[in-house]
C-alpha cells in the first residue's frame, strides 16, 4: 500500500475525511502525539488498526469526538455521569479522556469488549476538522507500531507505519507530546488509570478526591488484574538498556562519568551536558516538566537510532504535576528498573 502524505490544508483534511468515511486509516495530528484514525463506528476499520500498529486485541481504543453532543448523536454512552459533565466543561477540548459505560452504537472491537467506552475531545484544529470532515467519531490510539515510542511528528509515523496505512497527515509537531490523561468514572470512585498533560490536582480541583490507580507508579503485580488493558504491557521500549538514576545533579554526574565507556549515554536535565564524559541527551529543565513531555519520545526514538548505545543513564522526574506522566513513561521504557542513589 502507498502512504499518502497529507498537508495541514482544507482540501487534504477533506481527503482524509474521505478515507476515513470509506473505511481506511489515517494518522493525523494531535495535542498530544499523533493517532492512528479509523471510523470507531465500523468494525472493519477499527480491526485494521490493531493489523497496522500489531496492537494486541484485548487493548480498547479512545474515541475521539469533534464537539460535546457528539456523544450523544452518536450514541457512544449508555450514560454521561455528572463527574463527566463536569470535567469536560472545564478542559475539553484538551488532553484528557473520560472513561464512561458504553452505548449500544460502539463496536466491541473498540472498547475490546469492555462494558465501558474511553472519549476524547481533541483541541487541535485539525483533528477537530478531520473529524468533521469524517463525519463520524474516530477511534485513534497512538500512529505507532506497538511497543516503540509514541509518535510526535509525521516523520515518526511514517518511520513506523508507511505502506501499511492509507494516509498520514503532516500538522507538524505536537504540543504535549504525550498521550493523554486517562480517568474512569466507571468505577465506585474517579480513578487515574494514566497520567497526562492534565494533573490529578488539576482534576481535583474539579470534581474531588480521586484516586490514583497503583500501576501508574508501580509495576503490576503477577497475577493482578489490570484496571486498564494498556497497563499490562511494556511500552515505550527502547532498544537500549535504560536505568532511570534517583538523585540529585552532583552525585548523577559522578555517577554516570563512572560508568563512562562508548556504548553509555545519558538522558539529563539541561545544564549537566557539558559535565558529563558520556554522550548526551537533553531531556529539558529540571523543574520544567512540560519541557520534559515534549521531548521524551522524540529523544527515545533518536537514541534508538544509534545502535552503539547500549545503556541510558536517565534522570528520574518527581511523580507530581506533569512530572507524573514524564515518570509514568520513562519507568516503562526503563521496565521498572531504577537505581536509587539517596539510599546507597
Ligand atoms: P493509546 O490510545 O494507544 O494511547 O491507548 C489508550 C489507553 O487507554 C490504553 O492504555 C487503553 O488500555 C486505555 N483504555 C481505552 N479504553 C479503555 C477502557 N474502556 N477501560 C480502561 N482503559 C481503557
Ligand atoms: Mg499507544
Amino acid at each position: 500500500m502507498n502512504t499518502l502524505l497529507l498537508k495541514d490544508n482544507e482540501n487534504d483534511i477533506n481527503t482524509a475525511g474521505k478515507i476515513l468515511a470509506d473505511g481506511g486509516l489515517v494518522a493525523i495530528p494531535t495535542e498530544t502525539v499523533y493517532g492512528l484514525a479509523a471510523n470507531a463506528l465500523n468494525p472493519n476499520a477499527v480491526k485494521k488498526i490493531f493489523e497496522a500498529k500489531g496492537r494486541p486485541m484485548d487493548n480498547p481504543l479512545i474515541v475521539h469526538i469533534a464537539d460535546f453532543d457528539d456523544i450523544k448523536r452518536y450514541r457512544l454512552v449508555s450514560e454521561i455521569p455528572e463527574d463527566a459533565l463536569k470535567l469536560a466543561q472545564k478542559f475539553w477540548s484538551g488532553p484528557l479522556t473520560i472513561i464512561m459505560p458504553k452505548g449500544e452504537a460502539v463496536p466491541d472491537e473498540v472498547s475490546a469488549g469492555l462494558d465501558t467506552v474511553a472519549i476524547r475531545f481533541p483541541s487541535h484544529k485539525t483533528a477537530q476538522s478531520v473529524i468533521k470532515a469524517a463525519g463520524c467519531p474516530l477511534a485513534a490510539p497512538s500512529a505507532n507500531i506497538s511497543g516503540s515510542p509514541s509518535p510526535t511528528t509525521a516523520q515518526h509515523v511514517m518511520s513506523d507505519l508507511n505502506g501499511r496505512i492509507d494516509a498520514v497527515l503532516d500538522g507538524g509537531e505536537c504540543s504535549v507530546g504525550l498521550e493523554s490523561t486517562v480517568i474512569t468514572l466507571a468505577a465506585e470512585k474517579p480513578r487515574l488509570l494514566r497520567p497526562g498533560g492534565i494533573t490529578v490536582e488539576e482534576i481535583e480541583s474539579v470534581i474531588g478526591e480521586i484516586d490514583v490507580d497503583d500501576a501508574v507508579l508501580n509495576e503490576l503485580e503477577k497475577g493482578v488484574k489490570a484496571s486498564s488493558p494498556g497497563m499490562k504491557y511494556k511500552h515505550y521500549s527502547p532498544k537500549a538498556r535504560v536505568i532511570l538514576v534517583l538523585s540529585d545533579d552532583e552525585s548523577y554526574i559522578d555517577f554516570v562519568n563512572s560508568k563512562k565507556a562508548d556504548d553509555v549515554a545519558a538522558l539529563c536535565y539541561k545544564g549537566s551536558e557539558e559535565k558529563l564524559s558520556v554522550q548526551s541527551f537533553t531531556l529539558g529543565a529540571e523543574n520544567d516538566y512540560s519541557e520534559q513531555a515534549h521531548e521524551l519520545f522524540k529523544l527515545l526514538r533518536e537514541i534508538d537510532k544509534k545502535p552503539e548505545i547500549k545503556t541510558v543513564y536517565a534522570r528520574c522526574p518527581k511523580p507530581d504535576g506533569v512530572g507524573m506522566a514524564v515518570y509514568n513513561r520513562l519507568i516503562r521504557a526503563a521496565g521498572f528498573e531504577v537505581i536509587n542513589l539517596e539510599e546507597l
